[in-house]
């Protein structure tokens, strides 16, 4: 109760967004974006900006039309720029603009306003006209980077249309845990699929014109706590590279995301905007990232972080404002610590063509179209997922299914399309499940549908005379208790509302537990949970935060309608139970895994009552299946986005193949979940203990021989499939090869469909890798009896893993396991093979010195040497640098070695000159070393002064 206690009071303070009118939303952006360069016209995402307003700026902003490298027309634009001007591009700006991100136009120096808008699955924040594109973790369902590529279109064009120039989006952290409240929105718990899918999505909606903003850096993986130094993760280096940095590291190195979200998390003592390991030696050093970090919604902490690697607050300016300005003006903070965050944030501007391309969209604008909606939809059928489906009970026929019982509140009057927070996109129009398979069934079908349970907004309030002292609404902060007596047994429906739209949540409690955690963000604002009382019994309620509605459902109000499931199931040839959790959100962690309402109840009253009984989840994250054994099917239909109804009734009845699979291990139980003591999730109030390590999701089921209820990687589809004909080949490798891997996939079953070939790779176990990981997935479409071919590349760095002590990454040698199929289990991987690593660079690095200081149009000298390690002799080395625009280097010796034997250290002096214009700010002097298909990297900061 302590945990509980603070979490309430640090909670308190968050911030509230309920005020967002869209009609000043819309008059906001239009001054916002006028006040663009002054005389400067517009253009179009093509290109042709007016020609004789660009001449204008130009005349007096020349950086607006120069064609000179960008790096020149930064520092051009820089020697311009007051302390205030400055302060002004990093500082945030409040929350009554036109975007949740903002900064204004600086119109005497043509610095256009500068907008950045959620979110991971379309345009959020409140805006409406636009596509709500199935939840991220349907996108991951699909194993699909061609999909990932148009939800991305859709996402860049319709933040474009609305005028923002970066999207906030898209959010990869791994799905630690099934209760993270952001799961949904979250792709997978695997790095690989992660990666795979954010490359191909943020490239998309780079190619849209509008900057990614990739979030959140890093180990965000609960809501409890957030922002709080209870959220303190404790986890190891190597848990961070191999597990919670690669999907950043692909973003950023891969897909050349423009920009960078820290997150509300600390780690390992310092909160992730305040990390400087984070954000500088990782970030910048390692992976030599160009563009900006922008905090999360008020996550930094101090003006530090403008020397631990943060370049934008929003979007208050709690601290990058006058805090940041005086420190500047005392001298605690350097001027080039500021510099250095302008000139990134300009530098992505002109890349984006932000000053010579003014944006004029409008958030009013209506940007939703016919294809945007059409990409969403087949995102949902593809991600769609078939955990089971005895007899086989789907898909029903086309035409002549009989009846057909619809059942459940989720079908119709209270479907979930989406999770909660600032993720959530308002619908452009909407189809209910209900609507979709009217709409779908063909001739000699009928449709009925019963409710089944009232929806939790139609629940009436716990009368006074079962409740003492009776309820009376509680404000924010505030706190109830009271006694309930009661009147029966059986099932009760608890409900509470939550009204006030601050993203801080309200706990609601049965005799000391956590029930129920509503946090009031968009677009659920009454949750509800079910218990089993006894008639006569008290038990206490205790609610703390701010709520207007304590309601139930008594055992016998909810009877009728549960009987009248029952009845429509019976006389129904199949029931359809569409069931839904829509308490998951940000600001929140899920309680349990439990279905709100009783939805439990009503899915085994009616699969006892008839054998074809089908259950359909919506839900962003895994649920509790205690009636799975008594139902014949199980679709996974996540949270679709807007076409729900579409898309689900294109699976049912077969036009599409439920080609879907599990982007996360569903536990039979959260004592089976890899962070399953209260040290690990949520923490014990002051740190969160990632103690498992690397063995997350999969890796932890399989390292420690724990069945869940469904794998990773797990999906069913309506035909199936066999695997054959392994080859691996070189059947030796050194550690710098790749291994190729190719095998046959088969369409053994009567109909067309899709699968997934996923490919895992299992390390020498001196490795303390976990049995396997994902190293290649392959979906494929197949006509019946059709076979294909898929083909995999391992890559030296599938076979790396962190080494702490060498600060680096490493190889053991020894034989490699290559298992492919289609699942993440054992039993469905069918096909197994080996290949030796017979020698390997192991944990060999580059380091690289320079002096900490460099002076503009002066050479200085830098050295970079590969350290020894291993127990091979390299054929091939080749020693790089790479540098910002306008720097040159001249080597003084050969970059390239032959012969390099394990124990020595080929090692470049470089002499290494910054521009003449560079202005007074760090840059990163960035080396790597290339062997064979390995590549090792490292950089240092310098100040150019
Ligand atoms: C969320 C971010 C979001 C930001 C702006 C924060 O609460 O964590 O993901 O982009 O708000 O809405």
């Amino acid at each position: 109760m302590i945990g509980a206690e603070v979490r309430r009071i640090l909670l308190r303070c968050v911030r509230h967004r309920a005020g967002r009118l869209v009609t000043v939303v819309a008059t906001a952006a239009l001054a916002g974006l006028l006040a663009v360069p002054a005389g400067a016209a517009q253009a179009t995402r093509t290109g042709g900006a007016d020609a004789v307003g660009l001449a204008a700026a130009g005349s007096s902003c020349p950086w607006v039309t120069s064609t000179a490298p960008i790096s020149q027309r930064v520092a051009q634009l820089m020697s311009h720029m007051s302390l205030n001007n400055e302060i002004s591009m990093v500082e945030g700006h409040g929350t009554s603009n036109p975007y949740v991100f903002y900064t204004p136009a600086i119109s005497s120096l043509c610095i256009p306003a500068f907008g950045l808008e959620d979110g991971p699955a379309g345009v959020a924040d409140g805006l409406s006209g636009v596509t709500q594109l199935p939840a991220g973790v349907a996108l991951a369902a699909t194993w699909d980077p061609s999909l990932a590529q148009q939800y991305g279109q859709v996402i860049g064009a319709e933040e474009f249309g609305k005028g923002a120039s970066a999207n906030l989006g898209p959010t990869v952290n791994i799905d630690r845990d099934p209760r993270w409240g952001r799961s949904f929105e979250a792709l997978s718990e695997d790095p690989f699929l992660n990666s795979a899918l954010d490359v191909a999505e943020i490239g998309a909606v780079q190619g849209q014109g509008v900057m990614a903003q990739v979030k959140h850096f890093d180990a965000y993986n609960q809501e409890t706590y957030r922002n709080t130094p209870a959220d303190d993760v404790i986890v190891d280096n190597r848990a961070l590279h191999e597990i919670y940095m690669p999907s950043f590291s692909a973003a950023v190195k891969q897909a050349n995301a423009a920009s960078v979200m820290c997150a509300y998390s600390m780690v390992n003592g310092n909160f992730s905007c305040n990390n400087s390991y984070l954000n500088n030696t990782v970030l910048r050093d390692e992976w030599n990232f160009p563009g900006f970090v922008t905090s999360d919604y008020a996550a930094l902490h101090s003006t530090q972080g403008a020397l631990e690697g943060t370049d934008m607050e929003q979007p208050f300016n709690t601290y990058y404002g006058n805090a940041l300005k005086a420190d500047i003006e005392k001298g605690t903070i350097p001027r080039s610590a500021l510099n250095t965050m302008v000139q990134r944030i300009l530098t992505q501007m002109f890349q984006y063509s932000l000053f010579s391309q003014p944006r004029t969209g409008s958030t009013s604008a209506t940007v939703t179209t016919p294809a945007d909606v059409a990409a969403a939809t087949q995102v949902a059928e593809a991600g769609t997922t078939l955990l089971k489906n005895s007899g086989p009970v789907l898909p029903l026929p086309a035409s002549n299914a009989g009846t057909i019982a619809v059942i459940g509140p989720s079908a119709s009057p209270s479907p979930a399309y989406a999770g909660g927070g600032s993720a959530y996109v308002i619908p452009s129009g909407t189809v209910t499940p209900l609507a979709g398979i009217q709409a779908a069934a063909g001739s000699g079908t009928t449709v009925v549908y019963s409710q089944g349970l009232p929806t939790d907004t139609s629940l009436p309030a716990i009368p006074a005379s079962d409740l003492s002292p009776a309820y009376s609404p509680t404000s924010s902060g505030g706190s109830y208790t009271g006694t309930l007596t009661a009147p029966e047994t059986g099932t009760y429906v608890l409900a509470l509302t939550n009204p006030c739209g601050c993203y801080t949540s309200t706990y609601l409690s049965l005799n000391g537990q956590h029930i129920l955690d509503n946090p009031s963000t968009p677009p659920v604002h009454t949750y509800s949970a079910a218990v089993q009382l006894t008639a006569g019994q008290q038990y206490t309620l205790s609610i703390s935060g701010q709520s207007s509605q304590l309601l139930w459902g008594t055992p016998s109000a909810l009877a009728p309608g549960i009987s009248a499931a029952v009845s429509a199931a019976k006389s129904a040839s199949t029931a359809l139970v569409v069931v839904s959790d829509d308490t998951e959100s940000e600001a929140t962690d899920r309680p349990s895994l439990n279905l709100p309402s009783a939805q439990d109840e009503l899915i085994q009253a009616v699969a006892a009552a008839n054998p074809n009984t089908v259950v359909v989840i919506n839900a962003g994250a895994p649920v509790a299946m205690p009636w799975l054994s008594q139902v014949a099917a199980v679709v996974d239909a996540w949270y679709p986005g807007q076409t729900s109804g579409t898309s689900l009734a294109s699976v049912l009845f077969g036009q599409t193949d439920p080609g879907g699979h599990l982007p996360v291990t569903f536990p039979a139980s959260l004592s089976q979940v890899p962070a399953s003591t209260t040290a690990q999730f949520p923490g014990n109030g002051s740190q969160v203990q990632y103690s498992e390590g690397i063995d997350v999701g999969y890796r932890w089921y399989d390292a420690n021989n724990v069945t869940p209820l469904f794998p990773f990687g797990f999906g069913l589809s309506y035909t199936q499939f066999s695997f054959s004909n392994l080859q691996i080949s070189p059947s030796t490798i050194d550690g710098t090869q790749d291994a190729q891997v190719t095998a046959t996939i088969t369409n053994t079953g009567p109909r067309a469909g899709s699968d997934v070939a996923q490919l895992y790779v299992g390390d020498p176990s001196a490795s303390g890798e976990p049995p396997r990981r994902l190293a290649g997935f392959q979906r494929v479409d197949l006509a019946p009896g059709a076979s294909a071919q898929v083909s995999f590349t391992i890559t030296p760095q599938d076979m790396s893993w962190w080494d702490d002590s060498a600060n680096g990454w490493s190889q053991t040698e020894g034989t490699y396991t290559v298992y492919v199929g289609d699942s993440s289990s054992l039993s469905g991987l069918p096909l197994q093979g080996t290949f030796t690593m017979a020698a390997t660079p192991a944990a060999r690095q580059v380091v690289i010195t320079a002096p900490s200081t460099m002076q503009p149009g002066q050479a200085a000298t830098v050295q970079v040497q590969l350290t020894a390690s291993g127990d091979e002799t390299l054929p091939d080395v080749q020693l790089a640098l790479q540098l910002p625009e306008g720097w040159t280097a001249a080597p003084t010796g050969p970059t390239q070695f032959t012969a390099v034997a394990p124990g020595t250290a080929p090692t470049v002096t470089f002499q290494v000159t910054p521009p003449s214009y560079a202005p007074n700010a760090s840059a990163v002097v960035h080396a790597t070393a290339t062997i064979g298909n390995m590549t090792r990297e490292a950089g240092v900061t310098v100040t150019v002064s």
